[in-house]
């Protein structure tokens, strides 16, 4: 199927892109590569398109003392082969050779995966387990938003209309793991897990289980079991199975974070 008839936009300031987005109608759109599906499939159809990537500035990675900041026009692809990502966020750089396929990576930013809240997807789950912080920017200025406080229902964030997340700041962890079972390599997930550890805690997020990534902070494996809330089925998995695959995850998880 083709988009429905939309105006498009490609601003070149957040002052201008603020302004564009008061329009009614208007949608941010950034690598397109789960909004336009979206168009295709008549499951959207907003008046105007407001283009963001050509906003100066939200493509950087940078290490700081603690943190790694990421744009959020940084594409996948640039995520993946980053050295600081790598480095500083190895939880990170494995997840995102989950997602999809090279040609959908070289497009899709971690901003549009973040915004967009998939319960399946790698990069909120990455979020919830190591702590991050998001900054969202809106016409009156920047606020920062705790991982924890952003991902509030299915497809559902903590951005009020004409916010634009302009990325996210990742406490370094090199002690972490990220599991994830799927039916082929670059499909959704059924069920995956990101999980760090910070000092003696243990921060582990389920994905593929419920509207939105669940975080659990056991202090011990019994506890994380008993704590994995029933998963919501799909079209090939009971609950009952997921159940089990995340049991099985987290085994494995909770031996690498030991
Ligand atoms: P867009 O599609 O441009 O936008 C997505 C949503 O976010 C829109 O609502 C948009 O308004 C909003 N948005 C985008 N950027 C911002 C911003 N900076 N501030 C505020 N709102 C914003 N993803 C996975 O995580 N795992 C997968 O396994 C996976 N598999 C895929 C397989 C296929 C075949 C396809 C087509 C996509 C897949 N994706 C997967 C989705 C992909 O990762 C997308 O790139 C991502 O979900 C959205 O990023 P985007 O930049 O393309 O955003």
């Amino acid at each position: 199927m083709k988009a429905p008839p939309f105006a498009y936009a490609k601003p070149r300031s957040l002052t201008e892109a603020f302004d564009l987005l008061e329009r009614p109608g208007a949608k941010i759109l950034a690598g397109g590569q789960s909004l336009i599906p979206a168009l295709n499939m008549r499951l959207s159809s907003p008046g105007l398109l407001v283009d963001i990537t050509g906003l100066p500035g939200l493509s950087t990675i940078e290490a700081r003392n603690g943190t790694v900041r990421i744009g959020a026009l940084c594409t996948h692809s640039q995520v993946e082969r980053s050295p600081e990502v790598r480095e500083h966020l190895p939880l990170v750089a494995e997840a995102v050779a989950h997602i999809a396929h090279p040609a959908i990576r070289n497009r899709g930013t971690l901003g549009g995966s973040l915004a967009l809240a998939d319960p399946n997807a790698e990069l909120p789950a990455c979020a919830l387990a190591l702590d991050a912080v998001l900054i969202v920017a809106g016409k009156k200025g920047e606020r920062r938003v705790q991982a924890s406080g952003f991902f509030k229902a299915l497809f559902e964030t903590d951005l009020k209309p004409n916010e634009i997340l302009l990325g996210a700041e990742f406490p370094k962890a090199t002690k972490s793991v990220f599991l994830e079972l799927a039916r082929r390599q670059g499909d959704y997930a059924i069920v995956g897990l990101a999980a760090a550890r910070r000092g003696a805690e243990k921060r582990i997020a389920f994905f593929g289980v419920a509207a939105t990534p669940i975080l659990l902070k056991p202090t011990s494996l019994e506890q994380a079991k008993k704590s994995i809330p029933t998963p919501n089925g799909d079209l090939y998995n009971s609950p009952a199975t997921k159940l089990h695959l995340a049991g099985v995850l987290l085994e494995r998880a909770w031996t690498t974070l030991s």
